[in-house]
């Protein structure tokens, strides 16, 4: 039997963070809100060369109870542990591990003038069915679930251009506090999708455009296939890939958003990765083009163009991935890739709806034959919407 990670309704999360919080802090919080991890279905490693991406929010969420201190105190309680510390010592690297995400947030807003002049610190409890490290999001859904809750309770805007600005608070979160990289695509998705779309985020300016994306009414399903791959040491190549974007873009004396012909690269290395970047942005415009006119079963091709440009351009594929992939396509998938930053994560299948069951099974099977790790799944039928509060009254 394959394992399947189920998301969980906003209301049985809230029930269980409000435990934790009355746990931890020995009070109610003043409120709860969820945030949704997310799958990018194409426009991978493009978000940092001003490419064009484009996520959809999951149904699964983090979820935030938040109650406002007096103190300056910031206490955080999660499954991985609790955290307490004073809010004007968050600094880059301090606090260390999974709270950084969280006392990043509030450094980032603080800075930006988002929280009440008096701000005197929070209690945070964090509870989440999006799988952490799976290459869902679950960072910038945990980012985000604050944002808003600490926006809210703040009376800073929370409209399109209120969650713009919360949503580069979160990037600033988890690049300058976290030290994580990323480019931003991720907090976009989670503050800003809407429902039944997938968004399209512009990295020239930071726009987002939804976009309908019809799975289930259409007899589709998007598998996601968690690979499980153990963490490899990658630090290094993210910030090789993003210098390699750059240099490439120096040399040939444009964004490679403007460029089409990379052949000036001398380089076969360097060639290759622009070579990437330019190709997806490409499959980016294609894919909405299809999706303009409902031909969904068309995208899987471009799905899996993406993945080989990824693996043999890009090189940030790896067995784990190349396996789901490979294997799903054997079972009929219309197309497969893999999804986020890659050397492990999670790779998406576009199915028919109904086959999630069998085309899992034959992906599993395929993994234990090669001795991989075994991967687990999420089946996908509709896109969700963005951060939100969750009412406690119903
Ligand atoms: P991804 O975002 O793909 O899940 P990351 O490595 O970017 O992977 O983020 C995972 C990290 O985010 C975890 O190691 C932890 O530090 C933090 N995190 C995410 N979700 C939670 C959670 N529910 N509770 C505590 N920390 C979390
Ligand atoms: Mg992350």
């Amino acid at each position: 039997m394959s394992e399947w990670v189920e998301s969980a309704s906003d209301s049985a999360l809230a029930a269980s963070v409000i435990d934790r919080f009355r746990d931890q802090f020995g009070t109610d919080p003043e409120g709860v809100w969820a945030a949704p991890g997310r799958v990018n279905l194409i426009g991978e490693h493009v978000d940092y060369a001003q490419g064009l991406s484009l996520p959809i929010a999951l149904p699964h969420s983090t979820v935030v109870a938040v109650g406002r201190r007096r103190d300056g105190m910031l206490r955080c309680g999660s499954g991985l542990g609790a955290w307490t510390g004073r809010v004007d010592e968050i600094a880059p690297g301090n606090p260390p591990d999974w709270a950084a995400y969280l006392a990043g947030v509030v450094w980032a807003m603080r800075r930006d003038g988002l929280l009440d002049s008096d701000f005197g610190g929070a209690d945070v409890a964090v509870e989440s069915s999006v799988p952490i490290g799976a290459g869902l999001s679950s960072s910038a859904a945990l980012e985000c679930a604050l944002a808003l809750a600490l926006a809210d309770l703040s009376g800073a805007p929370t409209d399109d251009a209120g969650r713009a600005a919360l949503a580069a608070c979160c990037v600033r979160a988890e690049n300058d506090i976290a030290l994580a990289p990323t480019g931003g695509m991720d907090q976009a998705v989670s503050l800003r999708a809407k429902d039944g779309h997938a968004l399209l985020v512009d990295s020239r300016d930071g726009g987002v455009t939804p976009v309908p994306f019809e799975l289930a009414g259409e007899g589709l399903a998007l598998l996601v296939i968690d690979t499980r791959a153990p963490h490899r040491l990658v630090d290094g190549q993210y910030a090789q890939r993003r210098a390699s974007v750059e240099e490439a873009a120096a040399t040939l004396g444009a964004s490679l958003r403007e460029v089409a012909d990379v052949s000036a690269l001398s380089d076969p290395v360097l060639r290759g990765r622009a070579r990437h970047v330019v190709s997806e942005i490409g499959r980016v415009r294609e894919v909405l083009s299809l999706m303009g006119s409902g031909r969904y079963r068309e995208l899987g091709p471009l799905l899996t163009a993406s993945h080989v440009s990824l693996r043999d351009d890009y090189e940030v594929s790896c067995p784990e991935l190349d396996c789901a992939v490979d294997s799903s396509l054997a079972a009929g998938a219309f197309g497969s890739r893999m999804t986020g930053g890659g050397f492990g994560g999670s790779a998406i299948a576009l199915i028919d709806a109904g086959a999630a069951e069998r085309v899992a099974a034959e992906v599993m099977a395929a993994a234990r034959s090669r001795g991989l790790t075994e991967p687990r799944f999420l089946e996908l039928l509709a896109c969700a919407g963005p951060a939100r509060h969750v009412s406690l009254t119903s």
